[in-house]
C-alpha cells in the first residue's frame, strides 16, 4: 500500500471540490488491491483509529474530506469487466473505476450505464456512496436502480455480500448476515419521504425495503464499498440532441411543463410522441458566463433548454419535427435551435452543460469571492415556483445568481456569487429563505450532492432530531466504534 504523510499530499487529499478548508488527516493511504484496502481499514479498526473514504474528490458537499484520522482512498482500485449474456447485461467493478471510461467501454459493446452525474471524473465508488444522478435521471432515475450487487466492509471489520433481492425488510425489521454468519437486526421505521423525483439527503429508510439501498447513498458511512455489480441496458439505437432558446423564461417553463408532460405519456403509451430523456435549463446569466466558448448563442436568449431524444432511423425526422413545433409554441427563438445528430455535436451540447459548472468554479477563482450553490428538488407541480423564488431572492439579497440544471426533475442549482462578507451574509440568508420554502412545499435539501459535512444543519430541519437520531443508530450498527467517515451526514 502506498502511504503518504508528506503535509502538502495530504493537504491535497483533505479536499474535494465543495473546497470545504477544513479537512485534516494524519496519513494518506493508498490501497493498490480490494485485499489491501480490507487490512487497511481493519487495521484502522483494531487501533481505534478514524478513516474516511475518498473516491474521485469531485463531491460538492465535503463528504470525502477527512476530519482527523486516516484518508484511504480508493482510486487505484480500478479493475471492472463486463459480463454478457444474451438477453442481459452486467458490470463487475471496483470502487476506483472512472465513471467515464466505465461508460465508454461499455457503449463500445452495445450496452448502456445510465446514471450520468455531470462530472464523469467521478468514480463508481463515489456514485454508489452518494446515489450519483444526472441529467438523464429524468428517464432513468439515479445510480441505485443499477446497483445489483454490493460486497461492503463493515466498520467492526465483518463483510456483507448484498446481492439486490437477498435480505428485504421484514415485520419493521431488516436482518442482514455477514459472510462469516454475524447477524445484523436493523429496525425499520416508515420516515416521512419528499414528494420529489430525485433524493439524496440521508439515509435511504422505507418498509420493505431491500438491504443494498440502505448502503446506496449512505455517503459511506455505513461502510466500504470493495465491490459492486451494475446492471446495464441495450444502447438506444440513436439519439439527438437540441438546444433551444427562448425569449423568455415563461415561455421556456411553459415548454417544460409541456415537455414532461408529453414525455410521460409516451413512456405509459408505450411509444411514438415525443421523450426527453434529459431535460436541462439554463437561464441567461448562466449562458452569459459561457458565451466567449460559444458565441452562437442567440442573443436575445433569455433562456435555454438541452434536451435528448432517442430514436431509430425511421423515427428521427418526424420526432425532431415533433420537438421543433413544441419549442415555436413557446419561442420566437426556435429557427435558433441548435440540432445535434450526430456524436461530435452531442458532446459538445454536454460540454455547454458542464461549461457552465466549471466557469462557476472559475469566476470565484478569478474574481476571489465564494460561492453558496443550492441542490433543492421540489414536488414537479412546483418547478416554476422553485425558479422564480431563486430569482426574487437573489434580487431581494441584491447578489448575483445563475439558475440552471436538471428541471426535468424539478430540480435546479442556484449559485449566489459573494465577494465581500456582507455579500456571504446575505447569501446565506438567501439559502435558509430557500431551504425553509422548500420544505414548506414537501421538497428536498439534496437532490443529488448529498448533505456530506455542509447541510447536516439542513438535514436535521428536513427531518426533524428524532429521524437523525434513527440515523445515528442505524450507524452504530454497522460502524459500532464511529469511525468510519466521522462528521459526515450526521455527528456522533
Ligand atoms: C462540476 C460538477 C458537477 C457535478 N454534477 C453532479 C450531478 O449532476 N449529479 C450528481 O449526483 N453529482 C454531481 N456532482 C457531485 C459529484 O460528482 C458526485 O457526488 C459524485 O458521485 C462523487 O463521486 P466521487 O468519486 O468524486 O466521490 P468523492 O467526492 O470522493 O466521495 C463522495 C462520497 O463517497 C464516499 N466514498 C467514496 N468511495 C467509497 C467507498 N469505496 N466506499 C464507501 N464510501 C465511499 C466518500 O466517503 C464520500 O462520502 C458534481 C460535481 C462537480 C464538481
Amino acid at each position: 500500500m502506498v502511504s503518504y504523510t508528506e503535509s502538502a499530499i495530504v493537504d491535497a487529499y483533505s479536499r474535494d471540490a465543495s473546497n470545504y478548508p477544513d479537512g485534516w488527516a494524519e496519513a494518506v493511504w493508498i490501497p493498490q488491491s480490494v485485499e489491501e484496502l480490507i487490512e487497511a481499514v481493519r487495521e484502522c479498526i483494531d487501533r481505534d483509529q478514524p478513516l474516511t473514504l475518498s473516491a474521485g474528490r469531485t463531491g460538492l458537499t465535503a463528504a470525502a474530506v477527512p476530519a482527523g484520522g486516516v484518508l484511504i482512498s480508493v482510486k487505484r482500485l480500478n479493475r471492472f469487466a463486463l459480463h454478457q449474456s444474451e438477453e442481459t447485461a452486467w458490470v463487475w467493478s471496483e470502487p476506483g473505476v472512472v465513471l467515464q471510461e466505465l461508460q465508454q467501454s461499455v457503449e463500445a459493446q452495445g450496452w448502456f450505464y445510465p446514471p450520468d452525474p455531470t462530472e464523469r471524473s467521478s468514480l463508481i465508488g463515489g456514485n454508489i456512496a452518494t446515489n450519483a444522478s444526472g441529467a438523464r435521471t429524468f428517464k432513468y432515475g439515479a445510480t441505485r436502480p443499477y446497483v445489483r450487487r454490493l460486497r461492503m466492509l463493515l466498520g467492526d471489520g465483518e463483510i456483507l455480500d448484498l446481492r439486490r433481492g437477498q435480505f428485504r425488510a421484514q415485520q419493521g425489521t431488516l436482518r442482514i448476515e455477514s459472510e462469516s454468519g454475524r447477524c445484523y437486526a436493523v429496525p425499520i421505521r416508515s420516515i416521512p419521504m419528499p414528494a420529489v423525483s430525485k433524493h439524496a439527503a440521508g439515509l435511504f429508510v422505507q418498509p420493505g425495503m431491500d438491504a443494498i439501498d440502505l448502503f446506496i447513498g449512505s455517503e459511506g458511512i455505513l461502510g466500504v464499498i470493495l465491490e459492486a455489480e451494475l446492471q446495464v441496458i441495450p444502447l438506444p439505437p440513436k439519439v439527438f440532441g437540441l438546444v433551444a432558446f427562448f425569449d423568455s423564461v415563461e415561455g421556456c417553463l411553459d415548454f417544460v411543463e409541456q415537455a414532461r408532460h408529453r414525455s410521460y405519456q409516451t413512456r405509459r403509451s408505450g411509444g411514438g410522441d415525443i421523450d426527453a430523456r434529459l431535460l436541462e435549463f439554463l437561464d441567461r446569466p448562466s449562458l452569459e458566463l459561457v458565451r466567449s466558448q460559444f458565441p452562437e448563442f442567440h442573443p436575445e436568449a433569455e433562456a435555454a433548454i438541452w434536451l435528448e431524444q432517442e430514436c431509430t432511423e425511421t423515427t428521427a425526422m418526424p420526432l425532431l419535427e415533433q420537438w421543433y413545433e413544441l419549442i415555436a409554441q413557446h419561442s420566437t427563438l426556435a429557427d435558433a435551435t441548435w440540432v445535434g445528430l450526430d456524436a461530435q455535436q452531442q458532446e459538445r451540447m454536454q460540454r455547454l452543460r458542464h461549461a457552465v459548472s466549471e466557469a462557476v468554479y472559475e469566476r470565484i477563482c478569478a474574481l476571489k469571492q465564494t460561492k453558496i450553490g443550492t441542490d433543492m428538488a421540489v414536488p414537479e407541480p412546483y418547478t416554476r415556483q422553485l425558479y422564480f423564488l431563486y430569482r426574487q431572492l437573489a434580487d431581494r439579497h441584491r447578489l448575483e445568481a445563475v439558475i440552471y440544471g436538471h428541471i426535468g426533475n424539478a430540480h435546479l442549482h442556484a449559485n449566489f456569487f459573494a465577494g465581500s462578507e456582507a455579500e456571504r451574509h446575505r447569501a446565506r440568508r438567501a439559502y435558509d429563505e430557500a431551504v425553509a420554502q422548500v420544505l414548506r412545499w414537501g421538497g428536498t435539501i439534496s437532490a443529488e450532492h448529498g448533505v456530506g459535512k455542509l447541510k447536516k444543519r439542513y438535514l436535521q430541519q428536513m427531518f426533524g432530531t428524532e429521524v437523525v437520531d434513527y440515523f445515528r443508530r442505524i450507524k452504530r450498527v454497522f460502524d459500532p466504534k464511529w469511525l468510519i467517515n466521522p462528521g459526515t451526514m450526521i455527528d456522533r
